[in-house]
């Protein structure tokens, strides 16, 4: 299947010799590494995309590597599929068509800093970014929970949200993203500035309509950001915290995060901090205002569990000192953690309805019973609370996934299907028109990461 996805013969041998010095890799243990991502956290996925493979794996080390090797490929009519950290959830990392994988771990630069925003090459992490920001009081607005792996191309192609999107929204959102450098797969490569809301034509797209080289993003300005765990009596008395606390703009924070009382016990962290059956809040607040956000959680019969201090939290994220930080608990962090208890576990994405949050969450919690576990992550965006899930659910087959979506939307719901890997088959997730004329235009041979569009996947 996977080498009928383009018409025309790829020319693997005239590929590598028209790439010449850049540097490239048919080594079986680094195109197996190389090749794949966090598709097996689907039971569905992982079957389905287990030892599909690049033929080599190139790693560019700047803009010139770049265009030479999209240059070969349109030539040699060769697939590509770009890499950033491969910490993709869905596949989309994972190469159907063989060829080529592109890591573009090697264009790590930091282009431009300037107060309130920064200009970076696309293979930087999220981490090595924010590390550098520091000297100069900026970060990252937000990142997702994989901040030390996860390049800021790979966010901007393949993520959506994470720690920070609590004050911050997503990354779609009007502005989050202020430009966007494409280099097009074409004989002679262009090399394009996306910009407003044209970025919008790569954003999430899975690297199928460009390679992206450089993204420009807003910054924050830093603050010390103290970790807190706060227990609560019922997952409902957590859940109206997390929607009063999301919502006091006063309060500077980086991460709302609500686990049903069934999740902590799974987790080894958390399993002696959290008391039997109490739901938890996962929190980061800006320390001079953490007394503040007890006093919230007070109001909610919660209770604060444990505490690090700003400088110990940041210690533990940029410099690896003492125990994990507390955003690697959440988003799909917290899945990842279930797993390693419960292997037969996995989750889905699930946003409530504006206004009827509360009720939706309750509802869902009655109907699943012991197959569902709720992980609840808060937003703010449009000026409101945005309550979205990653559900664990006790997997049974393909079958009984289908009816929990379907349930789940009945209940007012509405699910991102996370087990698929082709785009438009995700729920939320729809490639729009810009997306389609943008991909004739900088992929005219449709090289780029074959399979990944609904109507080019055979
Ligand atoms: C434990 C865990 C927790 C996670 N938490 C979050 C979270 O909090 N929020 C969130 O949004 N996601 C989360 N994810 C998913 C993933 O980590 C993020 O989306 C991350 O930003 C992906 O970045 P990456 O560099 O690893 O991208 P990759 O996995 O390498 O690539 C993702 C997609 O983007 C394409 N791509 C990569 N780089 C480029 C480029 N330069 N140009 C064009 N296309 C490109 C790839 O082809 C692929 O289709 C999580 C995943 C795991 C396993």
């Amino acid at each position: 299947m996977a080498r009928q996805l383009n018409a025309a013969t790829p020319d693997l041998a005239a590929f590598r010799a028209a790439i010449g010095d850049v540097p490239a890799s048919s080594d079986a243990a680094t195109l197996k590494l190389k090749s794949r991502d966090f598709f097996w956290f689907s039971p569905i996925l992982k079957p389905l995309l287990e030892g599909r493979q690049a033929d080599l794996v190139v790693s560019p080390r700047d803009k010139a590597d770049v265009t030479r090797v999209a240059a070969a490929a349109a030539r040699n009519r060769v697939p590509l599929t770009v890499r950033g950290g491969g910490t993709g959830n869905y596949g989309q990392a994972v190469p159907l068509a063989g060829g080529v994988v592109l890591d573009l771990a090697g264009l790590d630069r930091t282009v431009r800093a300037v107060p309130g925003a920064g200009r970076f090459e696309a293979g930087a992490t999220m981490l090595a970014i924010d590390r550098a920001l520091r000297p100069r009081g900026w970060e990252m607005r937000f990142f997702p929970s994989t901040r030390r792996q996860a390049t800021i191309g790979g966010f901007i192609a393949g993520g959506a949200a994470g720690a920070g999107s609590c004050t911050w929204g997503q990354i779609a959102d009007p502005g989050a993203v202020i430009a966007v450098e494409v280099v097009t797969v074409e004989e002679t490569p262009r090399i394009l500035e996306l910009s407003g809301r044209d970025v919008l034509k790569v954003v999430h797209a899975y690297g199928t309509n460009g390679i992206i080289t450089e993204v420009a993003v807003p910054l924050a300005p830093c603050q010390p950001y103290a970790e807190r765990i706060i227990a609560f009596p019922s997952l409902s008395d957590a859940a109206r915290f997390g929607m009063a606390f999301t919502a006091a703009e006063g309060i500077a924070k980086k991460l709302v995060t609500i686990l049903d009382g069934r999740i902590p016990p799974l987790i080894r962290k958390l399993k002696p901090i959290v008391p039997e059956r109490s739901a938890a809040a996962l929190v980061m607040v800006a320390e001079p205002q953490a007394p503040a956000m007890a006093e919230m959680a007070a109001d909610f019969a919660g209770k604060v569990v444990w505490a690090r201090d700003a400088e110990a939290s940041e210690a533990a994220a940029l410099a690896d000192a003492g125990a994990p930080p507390l955003y690697e608990y959440a988003w799909n962090h917290t899945t990842l953690h279930a797993l390693k208890s419960e292997p037969g576990m996995t989750y889905l994405q699930v946003r409530f309805p504006a206004g009827r949050e509360l009720e939706t969450i309750a509802a869902v919690e009655a109907a699943f019973g012991d197959e569902m576990l709720l992980h609840l992550e808060y937003q703010r965006r449009f000026g409101r609370v945005f309550v979205s899930s990653l559900p664990l659910l006790r997997f049974r087959s393909a079958e009984r996934l289908a009816a929990v979506i379907d349930q789940i939307a009945a209940l007012g719901g509405s699910v991102s299907n996370p087990h698929t890997y082709v785009l438009d088959g995700a729920g939320w997730k729809r490639t729009d028109a810009p997306q389609r004329a943008f991909k004739r235009l900088a992929d005219p041979h449709s090289l780029l990461n074959p399979g990944k569009l609904a109507d080019l996947a055979e």
